[in-house]
């Protein structure tokens, strides 16, 4: 008899994803140009996991993260959520699909009606998808404020008059709302003071943990992902560069852009004879991305292979990296 436990079907996963948006012009020469967002990602996310998507800002994380939800279509490739082909599939076949995906967005006040009160905004996605009787809504929002923190004396209050920190917590409880599979948080802390933002986390990190929540973290800072994430994967200008466990990429970065961002967060563990890489420059326009790596206009690393040929992401000291340097070595 075979006592190991049947593998484990990820909840999400993306094959091969692209997406280009094309710019308005080049009709008459015929010569278009797109921006390049997201340029074939392939990531996998398991129940009850934290995946940190991290990267500066135009890597192509938030728009990853708005492929997934199927808020925009994908050029090419597949994305499967729980099993379900999802990736054409049409507006009105989403619905179900919506209920199971939730995001929270970066500034709580825009995702917030300034017209609600705090009850129907909590309690909006349940009438939506019919999910408590109108006689227990009360019962269940109460318990929602009560869940992230707030109470039901917040119930009757509008977004201004609550803080910024208090009106995410409201976002948390309106995507908690509808027992989602997964949520999205993009960028959830960073319109917040920093007190404000670890209070935020720790709630995330609790409710996550509680009810074995599965979270896509998108963060243009390691560090807000550091402690949340099981699992971590860095983009870079449309592709992931390094995908590993959160532990092993904050110890041991393998990617140079990795190795650039961990760099520029104070980290008082780290020797400081450790060869630091200093991110230099700005992120390339996707319009025009370099050819063979991506990061070549900025790794200070680079050698003529770089320029030429694009390193695949492929397996390297137990994670995935894309560099020829680190796969050479
Ligand atoms: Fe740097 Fe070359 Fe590695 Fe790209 S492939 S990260 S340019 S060393």
């Amino acid at each position: 008899m075979n006592a190991s436990p049947p593998p484990q079907t990820p909840l999400l996963e993306l094959h091969d994803v692209v997406k280009r948006f094309r710019l308005p012009g080049g009709w008459l020469s015929g010569q278009a140009r797109y921006v390049h967002a997201v340029a074939g990602v392939s990531l996998s996310v398991q129940t009850g996991e934290v995946f940190g998507l991290v990267g500066e800002s135009g890597c192509g994380k938030t728009t990853l993260g708005r492929l997934i939800l199927r808020l925009i279509e994908p050029t090419s490739g597949q994305i499967i959520f729980d099993g379900q082909d999802i990736t054409h599939r049409k507006k009105k076949d989403l619905r179900p699909i919506r209920r199971e995906m939730q995001v929270v967005f970066q500034n709580p006040l825009a995702s917030l009606s300034p017209r609600m009160k705090i009850f129907d905004s909590v309690a909006e996605p349940m009438r939506t998808h019919h999910i408590v009787p109108e006689s227990q809504m009360k019962k269940k929002v109460h318990e929602l404020l009560t869940l992230v923190g707030l109470g039901p004396q917040h119930a009757s209050r509008y977004p201004h008059e609550i803080s910024g920190g208090q009106c995410q917590r409201v976002a948390i409880a309106r995507a908690l709302s509808v027992n989602p599979k997964l949520i999205i948080l993009d960028e959830p802390t960073s319109a917040l003071d920093v007190s404000v933002q670890a209070q935020i986390i720790n709630l995330l990190q609790d409710l996550q943990e509680a009810h074995g929540l599965t979270y896509i973290f998108i963060s243009h800072d390691l560090s807000v992902v550091e402690h949340i994430s099981d699992r971590i994967g860095v983009m870079y200008l449309g592709k992931l560069v390094e995908v590993g466990d959160a532990e092993d990429i904050f110890n041991d970065p393998q990617h140079p852009y990795t190795q650039a961002l961990l760099g520029a967060i104070p980290r008082p563990e780290v020797d400081d004879d450790q060869e630091l890489v200093i991110l230099e420059g700005t992120v390339p326009s996707p319009v025009n991305p370099p050819p063979g790596c991506r990061f070549h206009t900025r790794c200070p690393l680079t050698t003529d292979i770089c320029r030429q040929k694009e390193p695949a992401l492929v397996e390297v000291n137990g994670r995935l990296v894309a560099c020829h340097l680190v796969q050479a070595s």
